[in-house]
């Protein structure tokens, strides 16, 4: 082999073995959710809070069994024997480019059919959905996420406590999530303060229904 395509060989090896997770750019601009979540609150959350979990993911990482694994793999290796800063900051990681992902500044984007005839054959109605997600959402004690699952083919609400999630092993209900939103007061308390409740209800004009179809269809043919 020449020495060129040696050092070629070595450099890509050195970057598979270098699994620095990195942040994906935000799919609108942070002011574009407003009134609902506002631009200081994003700007924070955004660039100061996600980003602060993938640094310290990256740092708790390194040199361990974790560095090589893919940020959706690492979900399913969380175990009662990982370290915290690993089950912390991956959670951290992998929720919030989750949550992104599933609001939108279309406001009040229709819910498609699909999905829709789900949640009426699984809650009974639409309103019944939303009243059960707030009241998993303001029942999690201190910090956590609520989720909409998909578990063995069916609808559930669940919510997890910190930075953990419902692909996580640890999870007290395990499941492939649709929908999930972030309680933690980082995440609302600039603009709502105490009232989780009117956070909540403001979260369900900014979901990109869409987006959780296309998520149930891929975790129904899993
Ligand atoms: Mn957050």
């Amino acid at each position: 082999m020449k020495r060129t395509s040696l050092l070629f060989t070595a450099v890509i090896i050195s970057m598979l073995g270098y699994s620095q997770h990195s942040q994906l750019p935000l799919p609108y601009s942070v002011n574009s959710l407003e009134p609902f979540i506002d631009r200081e609150t994003m700007e924070i959350h955004y660039d100061k809070h996600h980003m602060a979990y993938i640094n310290n993911l990256n740092k708790a990482i390194e040199g361990t069994e974790y560095e090589s694994a893919s940020i959706d793999e690492l979900q399913r290796l969380i175990n009662e024997s990982t370290p915290f800063a690993v089950r912390n900051n991956g959670g951290g990681h992998w929720n919030h480019t989750f949550f992104w992902t599933i609001l939108t500044p279309e406001f009040n984007k229709p819910i498609p059919k699909a999905l829709h005839d789900a949640i009426n054959k699984n809650f009974g109605s639409y309103d019944k959905f939303v009243a059960e997600f707030k009241k998993a959402a303001l029942s999690r004690f201190g910090s956590g996420w609520a989720w909409l699952i998909v578990k063995d083919g069916k609808l559930l609400i669940t919510s997890t406590p910190n930075q953990d999630n419902p692909l996580m092993p640890v999870a007290e209900v395990q499941g492939t999530p649709i929908l999930g939103l972030d309680i933690w007061e980082h995440a609302y308390y600039l603009k709502y303060q105490n009232r989780r409740g009117d956070y909540i209800d403001a979260f369900f004009n900014i979901v990109d229904w869409q987006k959780v179809q296309e998520l149930y269809d891929l975790s129904i043919k899993k």
